[in-house]
């Protein structure tokens, strides 16, 4: 949206106060979202700003959201943000617009203009969009569609022209992106694309959300080959025990998880693991949360993050039986993460000694301290390096790693 308005002629700032018009890209994955996404809103709404809100609230509570703003000018849909300049014209000619697809099917492509900042390292890559499975908790594919992958030509077009600005590192995202490719070549692709990536000059491809049962050899064998792949999966597991599981709809994924994180492992040694799971999903016994403990003491992945169920309105888990109480599931979350804190540790303190890579992202104004990340974390999700020297922002430099704690790395630039 900010590359087509740019293209546009329209000028674009992070600072609300210098803008006219304000978009508010919303999130409507769970109840915490929504709240954040409202608050956001509302805050605006009493600085008398005009508000296009986009994104999945959007999509979710088209009509509500205009009912209940009057500052709202214009709601966009997830298909439909390609709209955008067209959107704020009629807004400025004082129109209140409403852009909502039914059903979702845009995906942008490597003709679409992006807008970046020259210091940042990083960025994303959309591979596809939706889904096409349907996980009884989740409201994803009724405001996301089903999937759509982009072609192999015109990601690594993309790539290209990512490298092209400088970019180190680039994150392929979909909802699942084992799957991509199913929908445009009838079967996945997800190997294919990475070896094509291997051809373009970025240091770091990372990938977010493989699905354990989409990491085929001929997957494995792609990461094990590709240079630039990082060896890092994000693993998205949702619960180790089967009856959960099958509850949440994905019946095929509790006979093959031990088996398939032991053959990862040894398939690629060096591999970072992430995962993330839900706790107090309807009907979870306490036997099938000590499963679950035991299951992430058994593997010691390097990343967890632990979410509370939330039902949302509209997935077939809302009406399920036996809820579980909030204080239940709380607790569940901190005896996860408390299990967890000293695998991470572990993890982490395994770095010391070495010398690894780091992109930096940060300085802080005060200190002048330098913040950045190693391959072993993603943005946003995980640890920062906490790096002592000199180097450019968005540039790459070689750091020996001194210290490390639950979540972060410290060290020293080596020049
Ligand atoms: S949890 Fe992931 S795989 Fe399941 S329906 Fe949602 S987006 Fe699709």
């Amino acid at each position: 949206m900010l590359g087509l308005l740019v293209q546009a002629g329209y000028g674009v700032d992070a600072d609300e106060e210098q803008a006219d018009y304000v978009i508010v890209n919303t999130c409507s994955f769970i109840e915490a979202a929504r709240e954040e996404s409202v608050q956001t809103l509302v805050d605006l709404a009493d600085a008398d700003k005009k508000i296009i809100i986009t994104g999945c609230m959007a999509q979710h509570f088209q009509t509500e959201l205009l009912e209940e703003l009057p500052e709202a000018v214009a709601v966009v849909g997830t298909g439909d943000y390609h709209k955008i300049v067209e959107v704020v014209r009629r807004a400025e000619q004082g129109d209140r617009v409403v852009e909502v697809s039914p059903e979702p099917t845009y995906i942008a492509d490597e003709t679409v203009p992006r807008y970046r900042t020259t210091t940042e390292g990083v960025a994303y890559l959309r591979v596809a969009e939706g889904c096409n499975y349907r996980c009884a908790f989740c409201i994803i594919p009724h405001l996301r569609g089903n999937q759509r992958s982009r072609s192999i030509e015109s990601i690594v077009t993309e790539a290209r022209q990512l490298a092209d600005q400088g970019v180190q590192e680039i994150i392929l995202i979909s909802q699942i992106t084992t799957n991509y490719g199913v929908d445009l070549y009838g079967e996945p692709r997800l190997a294919e694309l990475l070896h094509a990536l291997g051809q373009v000059n970025i240091p770091w491809i990372r990938m977010h959300y493989a699905y354990p049962t989409g990491l085929a050899p001929k997957v494995i064998e792609a990461i094990q080959t590709t240079p630039n792949v990082l060896p890092y999966l994000d693993l998205p597991l949702q619960h180790s025990h089967p009856d959960v599981l099958r509850a949440m709809n994905r019946p095929w994924q509790g006979r093959v998880n031990d088996e398939i994180i032991e053959n990862l492992k040894t398939a690629l040694p060096e591999a970072v693991l992430r995962t993330t799971l839900i706790v107090g999903f309807p009907g979870e016994t306490n036997a099938h949360f000590e499963h679950l403990l035991n299951f992430v003491k058994r593997h010691k992945f390097d990343h967890l993050g632990v979410f509370t169920y939330s039902p949302e309105e509209g997935t077939p888990a809302y009406d399920l039986p036996n809820p579980v109480p909030e204080a239940v599931k709380q607790a569940r979350r901190d005896a996860l993460m408390q299990v967890q804190q000293p695998i991470s540790l572990g993890q982490n303190q395994k770095s010391i000694g070495q010398v690894v890579s780091v992109l930096i992202e940060q300085e802080n104004p005060q200190t002048g301290q330098l913040i950045g990340r190693s391959a072993r974390f993603a943005p946003e999700v995980d640890g920062l390096v906490y790096v002592q020297g000199q180097a450019r922002l968005g540039s790459m430099v070689p750091v020996q790693i001194t210290g490390a704690d639950v979540y972060d790395l410290y060290g020293h630039a080596i020049v």
